[in-house]
């Protein structure tokens, strides 16, 4: 059988990329070594990570909240298990979601794991199948500190987090970025004595600084505890876990019943033979690719976390859309300077474009608005009234360069500032868009106001 496209790997990079092609007509296979369908994303990602912090925020708003707004539950508990049974049926549903998208589509799944052979040779399951053209999107895997290797019980990797079978009294969580602060605030919330060490001077660097800072400030309010500039050297594992930490003040030991390492991932690519058939990868383990997605051979492309970028999902989903329209001759494009990242924090963290520290970097003359939601009035109704919207626009010309926004259901309104921004458009012709009273999404067209020097609610 002689395919027109095979995928290899189904997280939203493959699997995106397999029904675009198969729309287009192309005869397509889709090949993944897991049991199921839908990748990093999908299985240890995205949405069980997404599951557990909106369970555990139903939790944190009825143990923290529901009591200012005259609610008095009088009995309540959380049922571990059952949360974490929850999380499983959303992803086995998902699951079961892609395969009907397969089967819709007319996409060949098959189950087992790819090795390039060469030409348009893949070995799957020893058998040879062949493609006309091969997609590689095998994705990330997380980085284990040399001296702390994951066991998934005690030291555990975000696939290991979460899948825990209790709470952990005490979790430590080496390394801040977003993937940390999400896993630290569910089991934060849970109850855990949650513990952050940081090799960095700040949170999340993905972020604007002040955003980052904000952030920090509001999680250690919820109980969360941080030790910035720590590198943690070396550590030991017995009943509980002890790593040694260095900083200025020294070296110091930390003690939890488990270590999350939340170091960063990094790209994927064992056993894909790709050395063998001469593809070429840069020092990072990334594949490399042109502008058009084609690695060293032609036929064969690449996609997601397995080439440069931000290592996320719609990031990958873009790309796979991207390379099967390119296969099918079309000519897509991907604005890279727009897109949006998130934290699912409580309160949300969602960013699109250039933070301040990169504008001043780059020697770029901007502006600044900036809008509280504590002045912001369905905030207020709701109570929800932490975080900042702020705008960044060209001085002079009045583009927008960046919005950034921390608060609630940040993550849905940051598309509004993704489209003005996609559109090329001014903070003015932002905040000259009229916004539904009362909403969240006026903190963003006071911000852009105030950017232009003209705030109303200021
Ligand atoms: P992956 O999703 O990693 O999929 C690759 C697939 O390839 C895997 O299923 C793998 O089994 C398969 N594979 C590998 N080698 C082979 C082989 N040789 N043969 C066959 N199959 C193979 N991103 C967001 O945008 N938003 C979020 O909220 C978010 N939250 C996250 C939370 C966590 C805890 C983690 C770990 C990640 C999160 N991400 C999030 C990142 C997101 O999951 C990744 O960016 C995304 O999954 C990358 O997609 P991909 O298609 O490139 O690869």
């Amino acid at each position: 059988m002689i395919y027109d496209l095979i995928v290899i790997g189904s997280g939203p990079g493959g699997y995106v990329a397999a029904i675009r092609a198969a729309q287009l007509g192309l005869k397509t296979a889709c090949i993944e070594k897991d049991k199921t369908l839908g990748g990093t994303c999908l299985n240890v990602g995205c949405i069980p990570s997404k599951a557990l912090l909106h369970s555990t925020e139903l939790f944190w708003q009825l143990s923290h909240e529901y009591a200012h707004h005259g609610i008095h539950v009088a009995n309540y508990a959380v049922d571990f298990a059952k949360m974490m049974e929850r999380k499983n049926k959303v992803v086995a549903g998902f699951n079961k979601g892609i395969e009907g998208l397969f089967q819709k589509n007319k996409i060949d799944w098959i189950q087992g794991s790819a090795k390039l052979l060469g030409g348009n040779a893949v070995s799957v399951n020893g058998k040879t199948i062949e493609g006309k053209n091969i997609i590689l999107a095998t994705g990330s895997a997380p980085v284990a500190l040399p001296f702390l290797p994951f066991d998934e019980k005690k030291v555990v990797s975000s696939t290991g987090a979460l899948a825990f079978h209790e709470v952990p009294k005490k979790l430590l969580v080496v390394g801040a970025g977003i993937i940390g602060v999400e896993l630290g605030s569910v089991y934060s919330r849970l109850g855990s004595e949650v513990v952050f060490l940081e090799f960095m001077d700040r949170i999340c660097p993905a972020f604007d600084l002040g955003i980052s800072n904000e952030l920090q400030k509001i999680l250690t309010a919820q109980g969360m505890k941080f030790h910035l500039s720590h590198k943690v050297k070396s550590a030991q594992v017995g009943k509980t876990v002890t790593v040694t930490a260095e900083s200025g003040a020294g070296e110091t030991q930390y003690s939890a019943d488990a270590v999350l390492v939340a170091v960063g991932r990094k790209p994927f690519s064992e056993g894909l033979g790709l050395e063998e058939v001469g593809i070429q990868k840069d020092p990072r383990g990334f594949v490399q690719i042109n502008g058009s997605f084609q690695t060293s051979l032609p036929h064969v492309f690449a996609i997601g976390d397995l080439v440069n970028g931000p290592m996320l999902a719609h990031k990958a989903s873009e790309e796979g859309v991207a390379v099967a329209e390119l296969i099918a001759g079309k000519t897509p494009s991907i604005d890279y300077a727009v897109i949006p990242n998130v934290a699912y924090t409580s309160p949300e963290v969602a960013c699109v474009g250039f933070t301040e520290e990169e504008l001043k970097k780059s020697q770029v003359a901007y502006k600044v608005g900036k809008f509280p939601f504590k002045a912001n009035s369905r905030a207020k109704a709701t109570g929800q009234e932490e975080g900042f919207v702020k705008v960044l626009m060209d001085e002079k010309t009045e583009k927008l360069l960046g919005v950034h926004i921390i608060g609630a259901h940040a993550s849905e309104m940051i598309h509004e500032a993704v489209i003005a921004m996609r559109l090329r458009a001014t903070a003015w012709e932002l905040a000259e868009a009229c916004h539904a009273h009362p909403t969240l999404s006026e903190a963003i067209k006071e911000a852009a106001l105030a950017a232009v020097s003209r705030p109303i609610h200021l």
